[in-house]
């Protein structure tokens, strides 16, 4: 059988040709590319959507937009990417460590209500695994204490809640185009919001904080007496990176498809497994970054990490929860109870466009046969 691999950049002829032909054009930076590439994600989500060079980034600028900066707090789920953590705290704020919610792995909005405190401005749902949990709820715990909401949707391109898109609705919603995403740029983000202002701010600081640089690269000009009014990045999306999130976009039916197709699949074999259980997402919605699923508290995680890579299965653990990390150990020193209680028994199966049924007809017989061998 092929090798299995836990993730995988799914790139085909279309995507090696588009790339060709930004190559040959002599110009790799911003360009037209990515303003055709931002005029085709905004008729995707039907919003708005500015480019930028991954999603760390896509998120850092969002709170930064919003003016989220030093001292202020950001509620956000332990269990989480560490890029998270780390766009809060570049942008000056401070992450708070919340819990999560068990059904969802959403972030559990009591325990963040516990958690406000005056300097709170901001909550970062992150749609764990491509699962929104309760969004709804989060936006009424938004209005009810007067603060900003910035996605996290870097799992989630392409999910729908309650008949939308992630990303067409909501205050400001940041997805990832990495390598291993559901649609790749090579690396990428992107900013989907109706506030203007979010989106004028984005646009200036992705380029040093050139004022209306943007737009000047867009009709392939330069600002020659630029001005500046704050701290900017060089966070901007390149030609080439764009070519291949352009034919990505174009192609998403495919990528989509398969991932939820093989969800399913995992869920139909799963659901006899003793010992396990998985999340309550329908697959009709989700669009899963991740297949992720969870040990009985008995079964010896590492241990049947070690029998899997045994049998050249590669899996994952998605994620240390950040509020163990030494960096962000002091931001919130208490114990999360559910986020303590799952944390080490979530286990990641291989998951992307190119797995086949029988791989994971192998995956699962091979898990099945680990958790018997795990005494
Ligand atoms: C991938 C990811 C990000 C960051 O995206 P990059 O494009 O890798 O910078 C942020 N949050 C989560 C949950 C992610 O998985």
């Amino acid at each position: 059988m092929s090798e299995i691999r836990l993730s995988k950049s799914c790139i085909g002829a279309e995507e090696k040709t588009a790339v060709m032909r930004v190559l040959d054009k002599g110009f790799l930076g911003m360009g037209q590319e990515v303003m055709a590439f931002e005029e085709e994600l905004s008729d995707f989500f039907n919003r708005p959507t500015v480019c930028v060079v991954n999603g760390t980034a896509a998120l850092q600028l969002a709170l930064e937009a919003a003016d989220i900066g030093v001292g202020d707090e950001v509620l956000v789920q332990s269990l989480t990417y560490v890029a998270s953590f780390q766009a809060i705290s570049a942008a000056g704020a401070i992450p708070v460590a919340c819990d999560v919610n068990l059904s969802t792995v959403g972030i559990d909005l009591d325990d963040a209500a516990n958690k406000i405190t005056s300097k709170t401005k901001a909550i970062m749902p992150v749609h764990y695994a491509g699962g929104v949990g309760d969004l709804e709820g989060v936006y009424d715990f938004s209005k009810k204490y007067g603060l900003r909401v910035i996605e996290d949707a870097a799992h989630a391109f392409g999910t729908m809640y309650k008949g939308s898109k992630v990303g067409n609705l909501g205050d400001i919603v940041c997805f990832s185009l990495d390598g291993i995403k559901n649609i790749t740029s090579g690396e990428g983000g992107c900013i989907v919001t109706n506030d203007q202002s979010i989106l004028d701010r984005v646009k200036d600081s992705r380029l040093l904080g050139v004022k209306k640089d943007s737009e000047k690269r867009f009709s392939g000009k330069r600002s020659w007496d630029p001005d500046v009014e704050r701290q900017g990045w060089r966070y901007h999306m390149s030609d080439i990176m764009a070519a291949i999130g352009r034919v990505q976009l174009a192609n998403f039916d495919y990528h989509k498809s398969q991932r939820q197709t093989l969800a399913k699949y995992y869920v139909k074999k799963l659901k006899e497994v003793d010992s396990i259980s998985i999340f309550d997402h329908d697959y009709n919605d989700v669009v899963p970054h991740i297949f992720v699923i969870q040990l009985d508290p008995e079964i010896d995680r590492m241990k049947l990490i070690k029998f899997m890579s045994d049998k050249d299965i590669p899996v994952g653990i998605h994620y240390k929860p950040n509020h163990e990390l030494s960096y962000f150990r002091n931001v919130n020193i208490e114990s999360l109870k559910n986020t303590d209680l799952i944390s080490g028994h979530l286990l990641t199966l291989p998951l992307h466009p190119e797995i086949t049924e029988k791989n994971i007809d192998w995956i699962v017989s091979s898990l099945i046969m680990g958790i018997k061998n795990n005494a």
